[in-house]
């Protein structure tokens, strides 16, 4: 996998530049009492997308849904997603928006 030279002005837009960048995607289902979420496979999504698929809303939404609410025959696709800056810990934890300062 060759990722993208990074270029200035910088657009954090597609899949290669999220992954040369340490940038992460994380997507949540809206829908009431479900509230799934998860980490994007950036690299998965690479290999099956291509490095310079579009990482907007639009881009994105097409191939995902939410597996809970498939599950239960609920409508699927009522998913947002939220783009993370390279951080220490795991985004899906939560910990990494927290001070830490004793
Ligand atoms: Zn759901």
């Amino acid at each position: 996998m060759r990722l993208p030279e990074i270029t200035y002005p910088l657009a954090l837009d597609t899949v290669g530049i999220l992954l040369a960048t340490g940038h992460e995607i994380s997507v949540h289902c809206g829908n009431d009492g479900c509230w799934h979420r998860g980490k994007v496979d950036l690299v998965a999504l690479g290999e099956r997308l291509g490095l310079d698929h579009g990482t907007l809303e639009k881009d994105l939404k097409p191939h995902f849904y939410c597996p809970k609410c498939r599950a239960t025959g609920r409508p699927d696709r009522n998913i947002s997603f939220i783009l993370h800056p390279p951080s220490k810990g795991n985004i899906m934890d939560g910990a990494h928006t927290l001070s830490r300062r004793r």
